[in-house]
């Protein structure tokens, strides 16, 4: 995709949070600053200057941020401009490898509403950008059983040694890249690719502000900046002051298997973890062409240290978690059976030590900053 740039990023110009200025004043405001946060008051004309948003990373939270920012825009008629910045692309880190894979009964505790909410707003989204992938999908935990035969009532192609467990309940599947290029495509957002390295600040008394965005040898002046780099959010520590992402990542390897358009029944098989704690899990994908199987070794576990030592476009896969999928899959399905696959991948999950995801302003920050991470395996 081409990149556009507006001009205002190229010259930095004086920065305001308007909100924050508007609720509680922590500096002398000068003259303009003045009319602008009368304005954000609903004072004069001034109003409608435009709020500048710089969100870090492009992958589907930070798409659909940028998304539902210029919604926010439109119902407050205070128009955003929005720049998000990333260091591969729009969706090509862990949302670029993902399944697609919406569970409605996936959770975990912390999350249970978040989860129902976000499983139900899925729905209206997929209405409201015409996504041509997004369908109902049919699902069941499995375990490799040489004593049974293709089970009746499941996809045809899990014809191997398989025994279900349990069927899945309500499920969804999209693809991943169809739904965060129709966000990133609606948010009227402009893309930047480059590296964040950091940001700028103004401090007074323990008050800190942010005003801008250093990327590559650049800095970006912006009013609000936004952390949405999945599990390189970590690095978010090594900005602000005093903040913590307390996250894991978990490396999943992937193996796309190519398939005739329509040939594979979009479903998905999630079969009982390994000796090695693997899980594997065999979707066929909702372009409908492709069957992949991903493993998450559960021992694959990325810290924070390990994270900073290693770049997203760095991310390989485990050729031992290949193998071992690669075998299982055999063993449940005629389709993988001496077959190579087409492509193979990788991706980080961002797993916070709570395992609820961390959303919200960042503290200190007057409400200048803010971070979007910790989605887990279910996103
Ligand atoms: C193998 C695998 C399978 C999955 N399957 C499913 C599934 O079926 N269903 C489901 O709901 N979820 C699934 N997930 C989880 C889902 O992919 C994630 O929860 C979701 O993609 C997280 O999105 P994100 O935007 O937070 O992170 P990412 O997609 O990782 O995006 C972060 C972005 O930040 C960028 N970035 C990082 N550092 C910098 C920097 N310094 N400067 C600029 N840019 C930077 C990266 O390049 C990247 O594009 C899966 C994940 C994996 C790995």
């Amino acid at each position: 995709m081409e990149p556009s740039i507006s001009p205002w990023l190229r010259h930095p110009r004086p920065c305001l949070d308007l909100s924050a200025v508007a609720r509680k004043p922590q500096h002398r405001l000068l003259p303009r600053d003045r009319r602008v946060a009368r304005a954000a008051r609903g004072g004069d004309g001034a109003a409608h200057e435009p709020l500048h948003v710089v969100i870090c990373g492009a992958g589907v939270i930070g798409c659909s941020t940028a998304y539902y920012l210029r919604r926010l825009g439109e119902t407050r008629k205070r128009p955003v401009k929005t720049l998000v910045v990333d260091r591969k692309g729009v969706g090509e880190a862990a949302t670029g490898v993902a399944a697609g894979f919406l569970p409605r009964e996936f959770h975990n505790g912390p999350d249970d509403q978040l989860h129902d909410r976000g499983f139900l707003e899925m729905r209206k989204l997929a209405a409201e950008l015409e996504l041509k992938t997004y369908k109902p999908l049919p699902g069941w935990l499995v375990r490799p059983d040489s004593s049974a035969g293709a089970p009746a009532g499941t996809a045809p192609w899990l014809d191997g040694e398989v025994s279900i467990t349990q069927q899945i309940g309500e499920a969804a599947q999209v693809d991943p890249s169809e739904l965060t290029s129709a966000l990133f495509g609606a948010s009227g957002a402009e893309l930047r690719p480059g590296a964040v390295r950091g940001i700028e600040e103004v401090s007074d008394w323990g008050n800190h502000r942010l005003t801008g965005i250093r990327i590559d040898d650049d800095v970006v002046r912006c009013d609000v900046a936004v952390v949405a780099m999945g599990p390189w959010s970590v690095l978010a520590e090594d900005w602000f002051q005093g903040f913590r992402v307390p996250l894991l990542g978990t490396l999943g390897s992937m193996a796309f298997y190519d398939r005739p358009a329509g040939s594979v029944d979009s479903a998905i098989a999630i079969s009982q973890p390994d000796d090695e704690g693997r899980d594997l899990m065999v979707t066929a994908r909702a372009d409908g062409k492709i069957t992949c199987l991903g493993v998450q070794g559960g021992h694959k576990v990325l810290t924070g240290q390990d994270l900073r030592q290693i770049n997203p476009e760095d991310v390989l896969p485990v050729q031992e978690d290949l193998e071992a999928g690669r075998h299982a899959f055999e063993r449940l399905s005629s389709l993988a059976r001496g077959e190579a696959p087409g492509s193979i991948g990788a991706g980080v999950r961002s797993v916070m030590t709570n395992r609820a995801p961390m959303i919200g302003r960042i503290p200190g920050y007057g409400g200048t900053a803010y971070v979007a991470c910790g989605h887990n395996a279910y996103g």
